[in-house]
C-alpha cells in the first residue's frame, strides 16, 4: 500500500450520469465508459474513490450571477429546456451541476488538509466555458473557477494556476478572472474554433494584465506543439508565479479520433502533458497540489485511454 502522497483521489457520484442533452456529444456513455475503464485499469489499485457534495448557491453566486442560477433552476424546474443552442438541460442537471461545482471544495479539503497530492474530477456538466452570466458550450457552471474561487476566498491558497488543455478556449474561466492577478489562467486551443476567443493579444486587464496567457493553434497541431508551449511558454510562466495550487482543466478533445475538433494528441500526449505539469507543480510553493477536472472529450474509448495515461503519471507508473 502506498502512503498518500502516492495515492491519488477521484471524486465520482453517479449524478454527474444524470444531466441527460439527449442525442448529444456530451452524454452520459462518455462516463458510462470512462469509469469502469479506470477501474479495472492497474492504475485503480493506487485510487481512493470518494464521493463529492454539492456547492451550495451562495458557493456558486462567488462567481456566477443570481440571475444565470435562477435560470437554470427555472428551466430545469420546468422539466429541462435549451440554455443556449448548444447546452440543454434536464430535470436532474441542476443537482448533476451543483455536485460537479461542490467537488472541487471536497477537493479542496484533500490536497490541503490531508495531504494528497492529486484529485480528478470526472464530472459533467463540464465547466469552462460557462462565464460570469451566461451557461454556454454544454457547460452550466464553471467548475475550474469555482473551485479557484473557493480557494482564494477560504485562504487555502492565494495563488493559483489554471492551465486548460481542453481543444476548446476556456473562455468562461478567463472572462472570470481576467482582473485578477492572484489566478494565472493559461490555455492552449483550437484557433479559429468554438468559442471564438482566446487571441494572444487577450492576456488580463488593470490587476490582470499579464495573468492571462493564451496559445491558439490552427487545425492540425498535436503532441509536439503542445509539448512545445507547455514547456517554452507555460513552463516558465510557471516559475515566475510560483502558484500554491494548480487546477487542470482537462479536457481531451484535442485527441487525435475526437469526433468535435481538428488537434491531433494521443494518449501519450497527455501523458506528456500531464508530467509537465506535475514537475512544475512539485517545483513550485504548491508542493505539488493538483486538482484536475474533465471539461470535453466525445470519443468514448480515446478518453478512456488518455484519462488512464494521466492518472499513471500521478501515481508514479
Ligand atoms: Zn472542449
Amino acid at each position: 500500500m502506498k502512503d498518500k502522497q502516492n495515492r491519488i483521489v477521484i471524486l465520482y457520484d453517479d449524478i454527474f450520469l444524470k444531466h441527460d442533452m439527449g442525442v448529444h456529444p456530451e452524454c452520459a456513455d462518455r462516463l458510462r465508459h470512462l469509469i469502469p475503464a479506470i477501474r479495472s485499469s492497474p492504475v485503480n489499485e493506487y485510487i481512493d474513490w470518494l464521493k463529492p457534495v454539492p456547492a451550495y448557491e451562495d458557493e456558486i453566486a462567488l462567481i456566477h450571477s443570481r440571475e444565470m442560477i435562477d435560470y437554470i433552476r427555472q428551466t430545469t424546474g420546468e422539466g429541462g429546456g435549451w440554455l443556449d443552442p448548444e447546452t440543454y438541460v434536464s430535470p436532474e442537471s441542476l443537482p448533476a451541476a451543483l455536485t460537479a461545482g461542490g467537488a472541487g471544495k471536497v477537493a479542496l479539503g484533500l490536497v490541503f488538509e490531508l495531504d494528497y497530492r492529486f484529485v480528478f474530477i470526472p464530472c459533467r456538466p463540464p465547466g469552462h466555458h460557462a462565464t460570469s452570466s451566461r451557461s454556454m458550450g454544454f457547460c452550466l457552471f464553471n467548475n475550474v473557477a469555482l473551485c479557484a474561487r473557493i480557494a482564494l476566498e477560504y485562504e487555502f491558497a492565494k495563488k493559483i494556476a489554471i492551465i486548460d488543455w481542453d481543444v476548446h478556449h476556456g473562455n468562461g474561466t478567463e472572462e472570470i478572472f481576467y482582473t485578477s492577478d492572484q489566478v494565472l489562467f493559461m490555455s492552449v486551443h483550437q484557433h479559429p474554433f468554438f468559442p471564438g476567443t482566446g487571441f494572444v493579444e487577450d492576456i488580463g486587464m488593470d490587476k490582470g494584465r499579464g495573468f492571462t496567457i493564451n496559445r491558439p493553434l490552427p487545425a492540425g497541431a498535436g503532441n509536439e506543439e503542445y509539448i512545445r508551449i507547455f514547456k517554452e511558454k507555460f513552463a516558465p510562466a510557471l516559475e515566475e508565479f510560483r502558484p500554491d495550487l494548480f487546477i487542470i482543466s482537462a479536457g481531451f478533445d484535442s485527441h487525435k479520433h475526437d469526433p468535435t475538433a481538428n488537434h491531433y494528441l494521443d494518449a501519450q500526449g497527455f501523458r506528456s502533458l500531464a508530467a509537465i505539469v506535475k514537475e512544475m507543480a512539485e517545483k513550485s510553493p504548491a508542493d505539488g497540489r493538483i486538482i484536475a477536472f474533465l471539461e470535453g472529450g466525445y470519443h468514448a474509448s480515446m478518453l478512456s485511454e488518455s484519462v488512464i495515461e494521466m492518472l499513471k503519471v500521478f501515481v508514479d507508473m
